[in-house]
């Protein structure tokens, strides 16, 4: 990628950057290029920044429903009219394929607009109705590089649609797309621009933006060592909302023998989809499959049927087709692959085969780090699968009886995101569901442990999270305080002035 489309890029979504020759460099996955060197925020600029949004939030709290929903609503549709600008910068600040960063950009977008649809009651008797409680007043926004505009886009809705005002300190690899989410707000949300913060930064700015006394609530996303940081810079303070915490999950699926071979067949043809979307760097990513010892073998040839099917045909000498079914790209950075590279020698050490794996275009593009995916088979449960390597590296391990297989399931501290079942006996489903530790169990899921929240919230259990995010039913809940509860409801036949 050359320095010219970039620029051209930055132009087109209103991007004007001073060089920082001590900035923040960030650089493109599918090659290694540098794409900016951006100026970091200081606890001056942080404290400025706080500021401000807490004194939009002020008066954004006055502001009536209608209000607050029309600049949701308008944030939804400018986000829609760049969408092929956003996704660009995704696809090239991140490595997502141009197809997935687009369904990215879509989805926030989409999200937007659910939140208002599910946060307004149905009419009842005539009349207009909704619940509001008070807001909780400045929300510290924080997350990760893998999804870098939705992720935001699942708090931002909320706490702005509640009446909160959010200071958003986006992942170190992608500040650009926040910092043009931002331009995008500010261009639809006039006078009410400092609602919205964006903080460049990695974890001390972070870190400094959670200890702030006037950051009343945390929503976070990243991996379980932010969750505790997080968690520990919390406990010194003194007043706080409970956080939301998003977490890193170490994803496992059960394959019963109670299956048939076309069910088996549909077990790892739906796996496939959840180990390899976003190269393995997505929260939800199957990590660990735990098969019945005697269909373990076909389980284990058909993933290898599966992945040297993909190998052969969406990997190109010298790059992966961008219209791949799995979204795959290059891995974030050196450190992704370096973690990549430990996990396949641990396999080795600790009695585990890693077949496939290894590192393509080394040659062409050296300082981009593209991977095949890697499947390693194991004897039994060894440390290494206890550990979310955030790449594609998918552990498969026998069981012998079915206490067994959910002790193996639960066994990590970080299997609380989650889980799944393939079998076709409905006693052992329900036993599956009632003993599984992770926050989502899913009973022979078409598409593996991706996209679990049905309607239903979405959250983890032990290391992998706290509270809940996405709750249908009630989608402010995480933003507001307990303390009051107004239930407002409003005759829809009388006319009124505005
Ligand atoms: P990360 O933990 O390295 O960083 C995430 C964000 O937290 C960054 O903005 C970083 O600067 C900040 N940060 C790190 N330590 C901090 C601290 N102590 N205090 C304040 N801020 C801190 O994660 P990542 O590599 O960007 O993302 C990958 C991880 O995120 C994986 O573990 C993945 O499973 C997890 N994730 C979880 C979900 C979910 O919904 N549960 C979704 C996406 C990603």
């Amino acid at each position: 990628m050359s320095a010219q489309q970039i620029g051209t890029l930055f132009t087109a979504l209103g991007i004007s950057l001073a060089a920082d020759a001590n900035g923040l460099v960030v650089t493109a996955p599918a090659d290694g290029a540098t794409m900016a060197s951006l100026a970091m925020d200081t606890p001056k600029t942080l404290a400025q920044k706080i500021d401000m949004a807490r004194a939009a939030q002020t008066v954004w709290q006055r502001y009536p429903r209608y209000q607050r929903q029309q600049l949701v609503e308008r944030f939804s549709a400018a986000l829609k009219e760049r969408r092929e600008l956003l996704a660009q910068l995704i696809h090239l600040e991140a490595g997502k394929t141009p197809k997935e960063a687009l369904a990215e950009v879509d989805s926030t977008a989409d999200i937007l607009l659910k939140t208002i649809h599910d946060a307004t009651l149905p009419e009842l008797g005539g009349m207009l109705r909704c619940k509001e409680r008070p807001p909780v007043g400045v929300v510290g926004l924080i997350t990760s590089f893998n999804f870098p505009l939705v992720v935001a886009g699942w708090s931002l809705a909320p706490a702005l649609l509640a009446a909160n005002a959010v200071v958003w300190k986006p992942s170190e690899k992608t500040p650009l797309v926040a910092l043009a989410a931002k331009i995008v707000f500010d261009a639809i949300a006039g006078d009410r621009r400092e609602l919205l913060q964006v903080v460049i930064g990695g974890r001390q700015i972070g870190e400094a933006l959670v200890a702030h006394q006037h950051i009343d609530m945390v929503s976070a996303t990243g991996s379980v060592a932010m969750g505790q940081g997080i968690k520990k810079t919390l406990s010194r303070k003194k007043e706080y909302g409970a956080p939301i915490l998003e977490l890193g999950g170490n994803n496992g699926i059960i394959i019963s023998e109670k299956s048939s071979s076309a069910h088996m067949e549909f077990a790892v043809e739906s796996l496939m989809n959840s180990f390899l979307g976003t190269t393995g760097q997505r929260c939800t990513n199957t990590r660990r499959v735990i098969a019945q010892r005697a269909i373990f073998g076909p389980v284990a040839d058909a993933f290898k049927r599966h992945i040297a099917a993909f190998l052969a045909g969406h990997v190109r000498k010298d790059h992966i087709d961008a219209e791949n079914p799995y979204g795959y790209g290059p891995l974030i950075d050196a450190d992704a692959f370096a973690r990549f590279e430990q996990a396949k020698k641990r396999v080795a050490a600790e009695g585990g085969e890693v077949l496939f794996g290894a590192r393509l275009f080394a040659g062409l593009r050296p300082q981009a780090y593209y991977v095949e995916p890697a499947l390693a088979i194991m004897s039994g449960e060894t440390a290494i699968m206890h550990q979310e390597t955030f790449a594609p590296i998918l552990f498969l391990a026998p069981y012998d009886t079915f206490d067994e297989a959910i002790a193996m399931l639960n066994a990590p501290d970080n299997a609380g995101l989650v889980s799944g079942i393939y079998t076709q006996n409905q006693a052992e489903a329900d036993r599956f569901a009632a003993a599984s530790a992770a926050g989502h169990a899913l009973i022979n899921s078409p598409k593996g442990t991706g996209t679990p929240a049905f309607g239903m919230g979405f959250g983890g259990n032990k290391e992998s999270g706290e509270g809940e995010i996405l709750n249908a039913a009630d989608p402010l809940s995480a933003f507001t305080r307990r303390d009051a509860f107004t239930r407002i409801a409003q005759n829809k036949a009388v006319l009124m002035d505005r």
